[in-house]
């Protein structure tokens, strides 16, 4: 009885909130409305005060703030020497985190100090008719979904991004921002010595996606996939077999153990349609898919469907694109000459 309310952890790099974290508050504000409880917020981080009214603005009635120097970079053993005190101190019936790669390193450390529960990459979450929070997420393969309930408190639970709808900010609302003293660890035993830009891949993020799977033959002809994706300005992705036997970067799997993806545009060439795989892809805007087989299960999610060979249907749609894009150029010529 003595856990009340719903707190968010409010996830930055670079003074930069992760978007997950308005997704989080999009929820956690829906489940303290009908738990008649507060929202609060979580942020650490150096120099982002002013990212606290952000958060006010997507549904938090008050944020905990924990600024300092150290904090300036993720360190997961500072993240948690902060956070578990204040968990201790404010006792929120449910945590909610961003299953992201901060988050999952992040929840396991918390909840072990806790002696708490978690329930790791939720795709949704609900409340029973007593209140507790009810964790929905997918189990044995995506096959079913689990409805987990944990006993201990806090409820702690890491929610995938981009499953939620994000909160609309509100600048009108108004909220408290609560300065905490910072626990300063000088030595966490990590130390960050280079940063490495990323590839640039960012899946969840693309508008328009081609991804190949098992139809294709070999290594080399990924090249035509990548081609129709450069063309249509989206990105490359990946069914999970071409991952597991090397031909493709992790960073581009698609499905239930890779990213969650909503472009406006999938096109699935070769590939079966798997539980798994749908689980990743399946709320995109439009999905177009392309395989010999006409039973493969990959069109029952399609809008539009070509039953036949990707070694010839891609290379034509290859083709007409750039016969367009050269009328479009001729004719925007010839209007300009004019
Ligand atoms: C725990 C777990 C997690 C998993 N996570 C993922 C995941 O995140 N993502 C994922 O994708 N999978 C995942 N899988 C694997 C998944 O079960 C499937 O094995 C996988 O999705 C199949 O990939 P595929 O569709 O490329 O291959 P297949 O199922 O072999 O399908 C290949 C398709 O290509 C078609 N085809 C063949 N040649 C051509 C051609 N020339 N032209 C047109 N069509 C052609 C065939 O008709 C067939 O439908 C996971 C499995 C497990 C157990």
């Amino acid at each position: 009885m003595e856990y009340k309310g719903v707190m968010v952890f409010a996830e930055q790099e670079e003074s930069v909130i992760h978007p997950v974290t308005f997704e989080l508050l999009g929820k956690g504000r829906e489940l303290a409305d009908r738990l008649g409880v507060e929202l609060t917020s979580v942020l650490l981080g150096d120099g982002v005060g002013d990212k606290a009214t952000i958060l006010i603005h997507h549904g938090a009635d008050k944020v905990y703030l924990f600024e300092d120097q150290s904090l300036k970079e993720f360190d997961p053993l500072r993240y948690k020497e902060n956070i578990v005190p204040l968990l201790r101190d404010v006792k929120p019936e449910a945590f909610l985190i961003g299953a992201t790669r901060v988050g999952r390193t992040l929840a396991p450390r918390i909840a072990a100090a806790l002696r708490t529960g978690l329930t790791a990459d939720c795709t949704d979450l609900d409340l029973d008719e007593e209140g507790n929070l009810i964790q929905i997420r997918p189990a044995f393969s995506g096959n079913i979904m689990a409805r987990i309930r944990t006993r201990t408190r806090p409820q702690i639970a890491t929610v995938r991004y981009k499953v939620m709808k994000p909160a609309e900010p509100n600048p009108e609302r108004r909220g408290e921002v609560i300065k905490r003293d910072v626990k300063v660890i000088e030595d966490s035993g990590l130390r960050i010595l280079k940063k490495e830009p990323g590839k640039g891949v960012d899946l969840t993020e693309a508008e328009v996606i081609v991804s190949c799977g098992r139809g294709v033959k070999s290594r080399e002809d990924l090249v035509i996939f990548k081609e129709l994706a450069a063309l249509l300005g989206g990105v490359f992705g990946s069914s999970r077999p071409l991952v597991d036997c090397g031909w493709v970067e992790r960073e581009h799997q698609v499905g239930f153990s890779g990213n969650i993806v909503k472009p406006k545009v999938y096109i699935a060439c070769g590939i079966s349609g798997s539980p798994q795989h749908l689980f990743g892809m399946r709320d995109s805007d439009i999905i177009i898919a392309i395989n010999k087989d006409p039973s493969a299960p990959i069109f029952s999610v399609a809008d539009y469907g070509f039953v036949g060979d990707i070694y010839e249907i891609v290379p034509i749609l290859i083709k007409k694109i750039k016969e367009q894009r050269r009328t479009a150029k001729n004719l925007k010529f010839l209007q300009h000459g004019t």
